[in-house]
């Protein structure tokens, strides 16, 4: 972690805790989390939720927002089933999980995608949380750069049009769900190639972005992580459905960032 940038910690709820248990499961985690006020602290319910914990947190005054896990590309029209930018937006949404392996994987999420539904986002003033990361297979050929750097190259001019507002999330896919965690300097390895690639485009935006890293990231092994000069935080799934447990990791990157 660099003092410069502001840890930032998100929850992938996945499908998970959608209905009654959400409001718990969001307002838990704001008071669990309450008193790391040198943390960015997100949520990340599915979409029949983010409205309840949207209002729920800021009726309450927390300072914890809300991630939605996908969105439309489209702004508007007919494409039954999907939910737009501004639609989240208008429901009180700040933050936009984009291009996670399990989209790509199994809904055919190509980088093209990704990129445009990344640019509809910030046309929205919704905050894209874009991902990327190789598979076991990629990591055991030896092709983890260059997977990252073509998924990253797709979407960084759109997060170069506003240094900072957007933010990347590395998340190698053999270790999403798996307990299989990056060891901490092969991560930073990633974060800092792709920090390399944000510098071809600005210092700007190179100091302004921060850098996540996702995959089995738990309260005890986010300090390992977190430590790195180039991890600026973390998206965690399994651990964030567990207001403890996900505060524990909150905890870590407010003790690294004072
Ligand atoms: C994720 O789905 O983004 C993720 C990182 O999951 P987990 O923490 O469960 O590996």
């Amino acid at each position: 972690m660099n003092k410069s940038r502001r840890p930032l910690i998100a929850g992938n709820w996945k499908m998970n805790a959608g209905g009654r248990d959400a409001l718990g499961l969001a307002t838990g985690v704001a008071k669990a989390s309450a008193a790391y006020d040198a943390v960015d602290v997100v949520v990340g319910p599915p979409f029949t939720a983010l409205a309840g914990a949207a209002h729920a947190l800021e009726s309450t005054g927390s300072a914890v927002t809300v991630a939605a896990q996908n969105m439309s590309a489209e702004a508007s029209g007919a494409f039954t089933g999907e939910v737009s930018a501004s639609m989240l937006k208008d429901s009180g949404v700040t933050w936009v999980i984009l291009g996670h392996s399990e989209r790509r994987a199994l809904y055919a999420e190509t980088d093209e995608i990704v990129t445009r539904k990344v640019a509809a986002a910030i046309a929205a003033r919704l905050r894209p949380i874009a991902c990327c990361g190789e598979t076991l297979e990629e990591r055991e050929a030896g092709r983890t750069m260059e997977v990252v750097e073509r998924q990253v190259r797709a979407f960084l001019p759109e997060l170069a049009k506003e240094p900072g507002f957007g933010v990347i999330a590395y998340e190698p896919v053999w270790a999403i769900g798996t307990g299989k965690v990056a060891k901490p300097e092969d991560a930073q390895a990633v974060h800092a190639m792709i920090r390399g690639l944000l510098w071809q485009s600005s210092e700007t935006l190179a100091h302004a972005t921060r850098i996540l890293y996702g995959g089995s990231m738990k309260g005890d092994n986010a300090a390992g992580l977190l430590s790195q000069p180039d991890i600026d935080g973390g998206l965690v799934g399994g651990a964030s459905l567990d207001a403890a447990g996900f505060a524990k990791i909150a905890a870590a990157a407010q003790e690294l960032a004072r």
